[in-house]
């Protein structure tokens, strides 16, 4: 608190700058896992390395970490230093579920916001509405939502404001697998939110299971139900990467980051 409080006489504000500069990011911060450098490496035993079956090996010793079922545990990581490494960066968001498997099978020009969603996002504008849905999450996910609207992160700055009512809402924000139980409250929520709206998946468990692959008793992931607009991993994201998201989601930053 003392910290805190001194590097805000120091600074003159506590406020985050982001977006208009970019958030430092903190010492052992996992950020997201890539793939490094393959040529001339073996694939063997690295698909028993991950207990959520994130990493893929293909052929020719090709190996493909999915991002969207990557919980961040760092298994990988300590037994293969020289096939993956953490990325420590907040801007992870992107907009549809192939892209959160990398390295990408071609490199792809980063996709321009689709019709829908740029019309969605002007027609947004700059006060929007946001609604949270716990579907089955675990609470991690919730504690990172909520730094949003603190005096760092101050999301209201930016026109984010947090709504009780979905009939009020313009962004769903959804965490959890999707439990049994969530499934018919989610698909409620979402179908009374006024049009023009954006979906938005937070965290692993929303965007594939995560540790609760799809089954009896979870849906494994939101777009089992619903089709999300823009898909943030990790476990849980960081309040950043949250705001990335909502950036993405609303057209305020047209890009997403290149994997
Ligand atoms: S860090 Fe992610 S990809 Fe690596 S083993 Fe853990 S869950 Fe799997």
């Amino acid at each position: 608190m003392l910290a805190w409080l001194l590097r805000g006489l120091h600074q003159g504000r506590v406020t985050t700058a982001y977006p208009r500069l970019a958030e430092p990011v903190g010492d052992g911060y996992r950020g997201t896992v890539e793939v490094l450098e393959q040529r001339g490496k073996a694939s063997s035993g690295l698909e028993a390395l991950c207990p959520t079956g994130a990493i893929a090996a293909g052929s020719a010793g090709r190996v493909s970490v999915d991002r969207g079922r990557c919980i961040l545990c760092g298994a990988c990581v300590a037994a293969a230093p020289g096939r993956f490494a953490f990325a420590a960066r907040h801007e992870t968001a992107v907009r549809t579920r192939g892209a959160l498997i990398v390295p990408a099978e071609a490199e792809a020009e980063l996709e321009p916001l689709s019709q829908t969603l740029a019309e969605q996002a002007r027609a947004l504008g700059r006060s929007i509405h946001v609604r949270h849905i716990d579907c089955g999450s675990d609470g991690a996910e919730e504690w990172e939502i909520q730094a949003l609207w603190n005096p760092y992160y101050d999301i209201q700055r930016l026109g984010f404001f947090l709504t009780a009512a979905p009939r009020h809402a313009d962004i769903l924000l959804v965490t959890g697998p999707v439990t049994r139980a969530m499934r018919e409250p989610l698909v409620r929520t979402w179908e009374v939110m006024p049009v023009p709206k954006a979906l938005i998946a937070v965290g692993t468990d929303a965007c594939s299971g995560g540790l609760s692959p799809r089954g009896t008793l979870t849906a494994g992931g939101v777009d089992a139900v619903l089709p999300p607009d823009v898909y943030v991993p990790g476990s849980p994201p960081s309040p950043i990467a949250i705001m990335h998201a909502l950036l993405l989601a609303t057209g305020r930053l047209r890009t997403e980051v290149a994997a």
